[in-house]
């Protein structure tokens, strides 16, 4: 660290006071699958669901991140570090000031995973595999990316040219098939989850 940074986090509030302010304890659902498993699909349900309840929430999704605060990065094996580091850096910004993040992005590599575990730290994070097989997502195909890469014109496309590696079975990582439960399903079992999990012990 540069030698002219003094950090002042001993003379900040700290989480505490910020999650008594909630209500809630913070913590991070970190979504990641295939494009078109249903990442964002499940968030925006999460979220409002968590909002009506009166849960503190942000949502950090894949293409607003890319479009914003790292928008100079692109789909190297080093850029997609960096894109996994600084999401992880800020999620741990907004559990600290009492809030449940949930984020959005397709994070293909266990490395990079276990990455934002170590920043976040692994009692404040849930890794949550979004799964959908590469067939039923290129028939989905939401964004027509599937058919862009089968045409060429998108490279190093996940799950085709560049490995989307799937949770190990030691992986403690919870899964959420999308392929053979509704939307709804998916939502409340996350819910049921989630709930519990934020709850703020007095
Ligand atoms: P991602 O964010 O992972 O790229 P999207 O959420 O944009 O994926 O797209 C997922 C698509 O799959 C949507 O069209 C959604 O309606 C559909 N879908 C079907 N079943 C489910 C499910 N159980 N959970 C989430 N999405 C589903």
């Amino acid at each position: 660290m540069n030698e002219n940074i003094h950090t002042e986090f001993k003379r900040m509030l700290g989480r505490d006071s910020k999650e008594a302010q909630t209500g809630q304890k913070g913590h991070v659902f970190w979504m990641y699958g295939l494009s078109g498993s249903g990442k964002s699909t499940l968030a925006d349900r999460l979220e409002r669901s968590l909002v009506e309840r009166n849960r503190f929430v942000k949502l950090l999704d894949g293409d607003n991140v890319r479009s914003a605060l790292n928008g100079d990065l692109g789909f190297s094996d080093v850029d997609r570090k960096e894109n996994i580091r600084r999401i992880a850096e800020v999620a741990k910004l907004f559990v600290e000031a009492g809030f449940i993040v949930i984020t959005s992005f397709i994070c293909p590599k266990i490395e990079n995973r276990l990455l934002a575990e170590s920043i976040i730290g692994t009692g404040d994070i849930s890794k949550v595999y979004i799964e959908a097989s590469y067939k039923t997502c290129s028939e989905r195909d939401v964004k027509g990316l599937y058919a862009k890469a089968k045409s060429g014109d998108i490279k190093q496309f996940t799950g085709k040219d560049s490995d989307f590696e799937s949770p190990l079975s030691e992986d403690s990582d919870w899964i959420i098939n999308t392929e053979n439960s509704t939307i709804d399903t998916c939502v409340e079992n996350l819910l049921n989850k989630i709930l519990p999990m934020t709850e703020r012990k007095h």
